[in-house]
């Protein structure tokens, strides 16, 4: 027989508790108008561009030796980014944020652990806590994509997870989460509390960060990354801010020399132009507002976003509409609960492709 075509995964010796589950799966498609991924459509500039090569370029030389492995140049500089009197010592870095939440589990998941989050919401929390053997435990938001506090304290508290993930903004309903709330889940969770704000940068004003709690509560980890606002997902960058005692204990789980130093060196680049970055932050935040006003005066239904994305219907079938659209070479995501769709914010040529291709694909609406 032929090896190669019969030989399945089923065959291999995997992981009991790995059989059946599937990986993550946002579709990557050539296609001309992609708002999908929450990605940043807007490129480096050319000056960007040129310092990030320049940059890299200085450090080509000097690959045959590891990096930094605590990177500690550009945990300084994230820090100063972020502010709040944070310093190194409070501020780790991996690829993406994704590798980060991951060496959070490593450390405090496991076999016999469990991770609580509030759903819909990030599709890789309950997926990077089942690859580490730690038990995930889902509750749902409310009809308004709110943490319910009362219901999430008391849950918290019954079933005492080592792990509570809280996305703010979430994704994929843009809901940010108040302080307040974060601070009751606070004082009643057991073990640690990551408030997951990839999305920080595009809060509406009026929605402060999780950072401002950090100086009360060692137990609290902010998670964010570099793959939105500054737009570098291809190069793969996330953080954390904590206590100093969650950094070191971040170190006992990354791999010897974990981030590369190219991607040290970009993110630092990168971090130098935040002015600039931040400003095209800014310009997709007032087409995020100009998208759910459009939404709702055509008559969607939709909640409302501190994040880079929309989520709105809700369609009878979402999947003909996601299709239909894709059909014009728009992709956007079916994601979230049934019925509604989420579209990544775009440049405004991309949005105004969007909005043509919505009401094409749902003619109900005009
Ligand atoms: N957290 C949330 C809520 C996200 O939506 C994403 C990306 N979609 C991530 C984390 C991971 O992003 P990255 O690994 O690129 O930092």
């Amino acid at each position: 027989g032929d090896t190669v075509t019969e030989f399945g995964l089923d065959d291999l010796p995997i992981r009991e508790d790995l059989r059946g589950t599937a990986p993550y799966g946002a579709p990557q498609l050539d296609v001309p108008v992609a708002l999908n991924t929450n990605e940043n459509p807007y490129p480096p500039s050319d000056r960007l561009a040129e310092a990030l090569a320049r940059e890299v370029g200085s450090v080509a030389a000097g690959l045959n030796r590891y990096p930094d492995r605590d990177a500690t140049r550009l945990r300084e500089a994230l820090a100063g980014y972020l502010g709040h009197g944070l310093d190194a010592q409070r501020v780790w870095a991996a690829n993406g944020s994704n590798e980060v939440l991951q060496q959070i589990l490593q450390v405090f998941g496991g076999p016999g652990r469990s991770a609580m989050g509030f759903e819909p919401s990030y599709s890789m929390h309950p997926i990077i806590t089942r690859a580490t053997n730690t038990t995930w435990v889902a509750h749902r938001r409310g009809p308004d994509f709110a943490i319910d506090t009362e219901e999430a304290t008391r849950a918290i508290a019954e079933q005492r997870p080592d792990i509570v993930f809280v996305t703010s903004p979430n994704n994929p309903t843009g809901t940010a989460m108040p302080l307040e709330a974060i601070e009751s889940v606070l004082r009643v969770a057991p073990g640690v509390v990551v408030v997951d704000e990839a999305y920080a940068e595009f809060r509406r004003e009026g929605t402060p960060s999780a950072l401002t709690l950090l100086d009360e509560h060692p137990r609290l980890v902010v998670s964010r990354t570099m793959s939105k606002a500054f737009a570098m997902a291809g190069a793969r960058i996330g953080y954390l801010a904590a206590h100093p005692a969650v950094v070191q204990a971040m170190q006992l789980v990354r791999l010897p020399y974990h981030l590369s130093e190219v991607s040290q060196v970009v993110a630092a680049t990168a971090l130098e132009f935040s002015d600039e970055l931040l400003g095209a932050v800014k310009r997709l935040r007032e087409e995020r507002d100009s998208t759910v006003e459009w939404l709702r005066a055509h008559g969607f239904a939709v909640a409302d976003s501190d994040a880079n994305f929309v989520l709105f219907g809700e369609f009878a079938d979402r999947s003909a509409v996601w299709r239909a659209m894709l059909d014009r070479g728009v992709l956007i995501r079916e994601v979230g609960p049934p019925g509604w769709l989420r579209v990544t914010i775009g440049t405004p040529e991309e949005m105004s492709a969007f909005r043509e291709a919505l009401l094409w694909a749902a003619p109900d609406h005009q």
